[in-house]
Parts: C-alpha cells; structure tokens; sequence
C-alpha cells in the first residue's frame, strides 16, 4: 500500500480514535470484524459478507479505548497549538456519528486534569509557554465562540445570543464574522470561564439538548497576537476548535420536517468540508470549494497554505454502530 506520509511533511492529518463500550453495549463488533492495529495506524474491517471493498483503512495515528486524554493531546493537538503560538493557524476538527465521544475528545471532563480533553489541555499549554517568555515576548490571547446551526451563526459568548449574525469578506484578512464579541483573556481560569458560558448558550438554547448541540457545529476560537519585546516584531496565529454536528444519515433518524432541514444542511456543510480537505491533501487540485458551506468560509484561512489541520474521526465499535462506523472510516479515509 502506498504511503503518502514519506518523503514531505504533511500539513493536514487524519486521526480514529475508538471509545470504549458503555455499559449496554455488551457486544462490540462480531468478534474479529474490527482489528485495531496501532503498530501500523490502520483498522481493519474482516466481515467479508458485508464489504468487499475498502476493508483497510490507514491513518496517521489510532488511538483505542485504553488511549488516554494526554496521548490523543499530545499526539494530534500539542505540535498545532506550538505552531499556533509561532504565528501560524491550525484547526483541529472531531467528526463522527452522535455518541462516538467528539466531545468526550475535544473538552472530556474538565473537572480532572486526567480526564481533561484538547481544549482545557491547549489552555495550559498556551498559558504555559506565555509565561516562560515572558521576558522576551508579550502576548495578547483573544477568544471567539460561536455555532453554526442550519447554515445560520450565533455568538456564544454574546449577551443576546439569538442574534443571527453574518459572514463579511475584508480584502485582505478574508472572511469574517461581523460583530461577533471577542475576549481578551489572560490566564486559563478565565479561559475556560468563558468557555464554559459559550457552552451553556449552546445546549440551553434548545428544549431538546442533546439534540441540539448534535445537530450545530460549534468553533471555539483562540487568537495568539505576539510580540518581541526588544525588535517589536509581532506574529499572530489563530487556533479554531470544532465539535462537528453528527455525521450519522438521515435514514437513522428517521428525520422529517425541520429535522429534515436540519439533516441537509448537516450532509451538505460535512460534504463540503470533506471536499476541502481532501482537496488539499492533493496536490494536483487547484481550486478548494471553501465557499460553498458557513464552515468552511469560516475555516478558510486556517485549512490550507501554512496552516495545521488534524481530524479525529471518532468510532463506536458497539455492532448496532457498524454501519456508521463504516461510513466515518471512508469519510476519514477520504480526507487523509
Ligand atoms: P459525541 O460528542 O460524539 O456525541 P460524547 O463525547 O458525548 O459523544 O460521548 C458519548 C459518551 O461516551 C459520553 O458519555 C462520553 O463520556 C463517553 N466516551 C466517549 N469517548 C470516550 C472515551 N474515549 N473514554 C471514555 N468515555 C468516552
Ligand atoms: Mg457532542
């Protein structure tokens, strides 16, 4: 099989990670149809009566169930966020199926550093490295939150947070959210702070919760504005987070009306997203089809160029999960 992380250092990279069965998913996968195989990053599917194609599937790094918080973080997220910090964007994006452990990946329980995900751990890396220099280098840490449901945008951390707001392009920055509130914060106690209010507004906007934050995506954004304090060079490097709304089909949840919409615009913006990335994973593709989604128009200048991207496709192994778990391997697949 061809490799194609030899040879050239590869700005966009692509993670599984599996979770672990709860407590009523007695069975996994029919014993031996999903191989976990972290020596050479790939999972492979052995139930021949359903597939015959595409049963091998190889990524940059797989994580199972006994993957700690700290190994996803420092494998996928700690080399973006040095980047970050050096003055480039990066973007780390989860994706899979409702109850796959997204958000378990991206925020985990922040109540203990042990279970702590990527973002309450970026925090403390990014706070960490202002302090050692900081007598060489001041910083300015600005931080956005918002959530893109059925292509319209809300501000998280906005007062009146029902506001729809909207994308403005500037001739040299690019696209933009216009009064979109940002915050400067100057230490990972406020942070997270306002984090968490960003969270509340997501989930409390909606009599069905969990609906709700499964159907949107929600980018929290932190921008890194430096400078050396003796040649007053500056660099500024902007890190987005994204909890992706569930990939799972329509046929799943039997969806209709408004849910029908929400459905659409869901397979439309991950079907875009796809496209994007895997339209600068090759390298013979000129054009990428930022503009045909809120998400990606968004993510433009943090996709692509000198930017860092990493993508956990996230897994449940539970055999009711199979078919959408096949579906995540090809879409991961695809992007990689
Ligand atoms: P999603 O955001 O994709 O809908 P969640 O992150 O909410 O899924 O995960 C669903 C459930 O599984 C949660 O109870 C979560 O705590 C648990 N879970 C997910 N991934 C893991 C993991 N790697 N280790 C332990 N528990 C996990
Ligand atoms: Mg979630």
């Amino acid at each position: 099989m061809e490799d194609r992380r030899v040879g050239r250092e590869e700005n966009v990279r692509v993670y599984v990670r599996v979770r672990p069965l709860n407590k009523n998913e007695s069975q996994g996968f029919v014993k031996g149809t999903i191989e976990i195989d972290k020596e050479n990053d790939s999972i492979r599917l052995n139930n021949n009566e359903y597939r015959e194609y595409e049963k091998y599937f190889r990524f940059h790094g797989v994580f199972s169930e006994e993957s700690s918080q700290m190994q996803v973080y420092q494998l996928v997220a700690a080399p973006i966020v040095d980047t970050v910090l050096n003055g480039f964007n990066g973007t780390i994006l989860a994706y899979g199926q409702t109850g796959s452990g997204k958000t378990y990946t991206m925020v985990g329980d922040h109540s203990s550093e042990e279970l702590q995900g990527i973002i309450p751990n970026s925090f403390t890396q990014i706070f960490g490295k202002i302090s050692t220099s900081a007598a060489y280098r001041s910083f300015v840490v600005t931080v956005t939150f918002l959530e893109i449901y059925n292509e319209e945008i809300k501000d998280l951390l906005a007062p009146n947070s029902d506001k729809k707001l909207v994308i403005h392009e500037h001739k040299k920055y690019g696209s933009f959210v216009k009064d979109l509130s940002g915050f400067t914060v100057n230490s990972v106690q406020e942070m997270m702070k306002l984090f968490t209010k960003g969270n509340k507004n997501r989930t409390t906007k909606s009599n069905a919760i969990n609906t709700r934050s499964s159907r949107s995506h929600a980018i929290f954004t932190i921008m890194v504005e430096s400078k050396n304090r003796n040649t007053n060079e500056t660099t500024i490097g902007k890190l987005n987070f994204v909890d992706l709304a569930g990939s799972e089909r329509l046929s799943r949840t039997k969806a209709t009306g408004d849910m029908l919409k929400e459905a659409s615009h869901i397979n439309l913006s991950l079907s875009v997203l796809g496209n994007v990335i895997s339209t600068l994973v090759d390298e013979k593709a000129s054009h990428v089809p930022y503009r045909n989604s809120k998400l990606t128009r968004l993510l433009q200048d943090s996709l692509g160029g000198n930017s860092k991207t990493a993508m956990i496709a996230t897994l449940s192994i539970a055999e009711i999960d199979y078919d959408e778990s096949y579906c995540t391997l090809r879409y991961a697949t695809k992007v990689r």
